[in-house]
């Protein structure tokens, strides 16, 4: 694939477009790379490309043409000065906490954000001396008030996992920037069709690449970007010492993915938006969470940050973790699985499966009750799904 300059063109051509390559065989897709290292033509050419004076590659955990691809594409997509791929969500997680906190420093959380995101702060980079706190960050006078002088990060996700709260990203990054501080964004829910936060003025964008972006549920995968030379400068050189960088193969499936992704969201987000409804009116259904709907208490606010309203659903059965089990055993079509944003539509109950590793009372102060289900919805027929959903509903 030629190389385009894709930056003054349409988001979907950029899906399909950016980040392509010079193939000396003229390739249509970027070729899967799989090679640990790379020949030098001579000593003076490794030692030029140590010492960084001239492009090209060395070594694969250091970077590789098809994760480079990649990178390239994501960095464009999300309006970005470049990406670090990553093994995995956490991994691209992991790299960004280790590279901007130091020992006594703080960083500030989204309570309800992915549980491991959490975790790794709490539990690990505790015992090195970084402290957290956790905390509702839709409401940004209680942002405001968790700053500390010490504060290096505010950590939040573009819609949360799995309440479905969207934070004011440009508020967030005020507030984050008055204290000297970075606003980090954990974009995967929305992926940048449904939102690019680096126009809200945030710092760093985080994927977990296993979800929308690859979309086909046979990856993991994750990806860093940064917005300024400066911060991929810190960023890069952490992955690549604490060793989570992507395999060529995984990058291979991710570029593939991707270029689907516009006609993915936009099916399963119209798919979310008449199941959300449906729910709605169901006697079994205490409440029922999606961004699209005006009774989502931060509508409006998604209207004006993002472009569409994804395909990500909550919502609370009466019947509490009963109801929610016997749902669970009785969907035939919906699979029973962890993970989202797959062509295939996904049902899960976090109290017992993503977020059983929380305290109950963190849960419930996250707004993670037990009746609560998560559905990622798919590009399936609406009809059959709603079908499914009714006679497991219907089995409580
Ligand atoms: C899945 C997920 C992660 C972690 O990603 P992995 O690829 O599983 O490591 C991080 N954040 C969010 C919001 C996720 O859904």
């Amino acid at each position: 694939m030629a190389h385009i300059d894709t930056k003054n063109l349409g988001f979907d051509t950029k899906v399909i477009h950016a980040g392509g390559h010079h193939d000396p065989y003229g390739s249509a897709t970027v070729p899967i790379y799989q090679t640990s290292t790379f020949a030098f033509d001579n000593a003076k050419q490794g030692a030029d490309r140590f010492a960084g004076t001239t492009d090209g590659f060395i070594y694969t955990r250091l970077g590789n043409p098809t994760i480079n691809a990649l990178e390239r594409q994501m960095a464009e997509l999300e309006g970005g000065f470049a990406g670090i791929a990553t093994s995995s969500g956490m991994g691209a997680v992991s790299t960004v906490y280790m590279a901007l906190l130091d020992q006594g420093t703080h960083m500030v959380g989204t309570a309800s954000v992915y549980g491991p995101s959490r975790l790794l702060a709490e539990k690990h980079l505790s015992r090195f001396g970084v402290e957290s706190s956790w905390i509702d960050t839709t409401d940004l006078g209680h942002l405001r008030r968790a700053m500390r002088p010490t504060t290096r990060i505010v950590y939040t996700e573009s819609v949360a996992n799995p309440t479905m709260d969207v934070t004011d990203i440009r508020g967030a990054a005020d507030i984050a920037h008055e204290h000297g501080a970075l606003l980090v964004v954990d974009n995967t829910f929305c992926s940048p069709f449904l939102h690019r936060p680096f126009e809200f003025g945030a710092d760093v964008i985080l994927h977990s690449v296993t979800k929308f972006l690859n979309g086909h549920a046979d990856v993991v995968g994750g990806i860093v970007v940064a917005k300024d030379e400066a911060l991929y400068r810190k960023l890069r050189p952490m992955m690549t010492t604490l060793g989570c960088n992507m395999d060529p193969h995984q990058a291979y499936l991710v570029l593939r993915g991707l270029k689907t992704l516009s006609l993915r969201i936009e099916r399963a987000q119209e798919n979310a938006a008449t199941i959300a409804r449906w729910l709605e009116g169901r006697p079994q259904v205490e409440w029922v969470r999606y961004v699209g709907l005006p009774s989502h208490p931060q509508h409006d606010l998604a209207r004006r940050q993002m472009s569409g309203f994804g395909a990500m659903i909550a919502f609370g059965l009466k019947g509490g973790l009963e109801a929610g089990r016997a749902v669970m055993d009785n969907v035939r079509l919906a699979t029973l699985a962890v993970s989202l944003g797959g062509v295939e539509t996904l049902i899960e109950h976090p109290a017992s499966m993503t977020h059983a590793g929380m305290s109950r009372e963190h849960r419930e102060e996250s707004g993670i009750s037990d009746g609560l289900v998560r559905l990622s919805v798919g590009i399936e027929s609406a009809n059959d799904l709603i079908a499914d959903l009714a006679q497991a509903l219907g089995k409580i």
